[in-house]
């Protein structure tokens, strides 16, 4: 449990100069008396990390690129500043497994993020897990390192942190034993919820990332538009709460107020809301059992004034149902249907590929690859690498056709 005479936690922010990375930043930097960034990371922003690192002074910054990791170093030494530069993969599984790092913020995104995830879960830390991708590709290893390691998984992803904090004590023994009976995980059903769909192939990248309500990476916003990114957090959510897939329905919320419910046998319904805002679930996590200032406004229900709710609908949105149908498929079905959306994102942000063949390149990939138990980590990589090979082959007979 907590401590709440509180010793400083040291924190390794995975993806610091992502949107993620960027709110936990200022978490931090509202709670110096209770935070300590011992260790920041990023693919290849230089310049972000170091005015990061100029701020937080961390023990240590890694770039997996190493250009860029020797730029870095160039600007600390000039500016006096004693961050140690690593650079390469490994260097994430290493900051992540520090000593003095209690906290771990695992935020980068995609398949990436495996790795130091596991790393961390190893060195038995408090996981914040934002990177929900990693559960996807790997659920079961994932928490079954966690359990062995004696680490801590706490959702940060605002539906998942939403549900764990309607969560009754002990859910983990399962979820009919402690009365519930059904996660409701709600969906903003993104930029195109309401666009005819005869035109979604037309969709660019630039419409696809202008979220309504959130403001978050490309990647991930991408998948809100296609609704891929409610798919994952289907997966997400059966891992997370060890519940069955079809005790977790998706509920179109499009004003993004209530985060998610749990439905509980006594006809109560608990839901948590709050403003769209990703420090809020951040600083739930980074907290807990307590509670701490995120810097997020209270919600005026006034202004609110009425909810609403829809069904989704699983023609418009295919990525959806296929997410349920791996689930329901198992083994590496999850880790082939994340690397292939992985590539079929990446295409379409690239206007390699129109936005209506990005369910197609999943459905070709999963239709190509045989499936097999997911019950070790080398089998999991291989699915990933193989799909990320498949789909790359479908991009290319699929390109510019609609
Ligand atoms: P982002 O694209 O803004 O940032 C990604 C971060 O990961 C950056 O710091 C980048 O340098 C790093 N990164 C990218 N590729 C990498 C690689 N190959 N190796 C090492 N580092 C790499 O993404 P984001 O929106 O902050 O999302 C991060 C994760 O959090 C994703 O898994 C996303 O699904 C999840 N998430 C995001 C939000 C949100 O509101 N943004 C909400 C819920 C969950
Ligand atoms: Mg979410």
């Amino acid at each position: 449990m907590w401590d709440s005479n509180l010793t400083v936690q040291g924190i390794c922010v995975l993806g610091s100069t992502g949107t993620i990375g960027v709110n936990t930043l200022d978490v931090i930097r509202r709670h110096p008396e209770r935070y300590n960034v011992i260790a920041l990371t990023a693919n290849q922003a230089d310049e972000k990390l170091f005015q990061q690192c100029i701020e937080f002074d961390p023990q240590y910054a890694v770039l997996v690129n190493n250009d860029a990791a020797q730029r870095l170093k160039e600007k600390l030494d000039v500016a006096g500043v004693n961050t140690e530069v690593l650079s390469g993969v490994e260097s994430l599984d290493r900051v992540a497994s520090l000593e003095n790092v209690d906290q771990v913020m695992a935020a980068i995104v995609g398949a990436a993020g495996l790795l130091p995830t596991l790393a961390a879960a190893r060195a038995g830390k408090r996981i914040l897990l934002a990177n929900k991708e990693a559960l996807v590709m790997s659920g079961d290893i994932l928490m079954k390192e966690v359990e062995r390691y004696k680490a801590e998984l706490l959702p940060v992803d605002s539906e998942h942190n939403a549900i764990f904090q309607c969560m009754p004590r002990h859910f983990e023994k399962g979820l009919e034993k402690v009365g519930v009976n059904k996660i409701l995980l709600t969906a903003s059903g993104g930029p195109f919820r309401t666009r005819s769909i005869d035109t979604l192939c037309d969709v660019t990248p630039e419409e696809a990332v202008a979220h309504p309500n959130w403001v978050m990476g490309q990647k991930i916003s991408v998948d809100s538009a296609t609704m891929m990114n409610k798919g994952l957090e289907v997966i997400e959510a059966c891992w997370l709460f060890n519940a069955q897939p079809s005790m977790i329905q998706v509920v179109l919320h499009s004003q993004s107020i209530i985060h998610s419910m749990v439905s509980y046998t006594d006809g109560s319904l608990l839901a948590q809301m709050g403003n769209p805002d990703m420090r809020t679930p951040i600083a739930h996590a980074m907290a807990w059992p307590e509670r701490i200032p995120s810097g997020v406004e209270p919600l005026d229900i006034f202004e609110v004034a009425k909810l609403e709710f829809e069904k989704p609908d699983f023609k418009r949105f295919p990525c959806l149902a296929m997410a349920y149908d791996v689930l329901n498929e198992g083994g590496t079905a999850t880790t082939i249907l994340n690397a292939a959306n992985e590539i079929a994102v990446d295409a379409f942000l690239n206007r390699q590929l129109s936005f209506t063949n990005i369910p197609r390149i999943i459905e070709k990939t999963l239709e190509t690859i045989t499936k097999v138990e997911a019950d070790n980590l080398q089998t999991i990589l291989q699915a990933d690498s193989e799909a990320r090979q498949v789909s790359l082959d479908w991009v290319k007979q699929l390109e510019f056709r609609q």
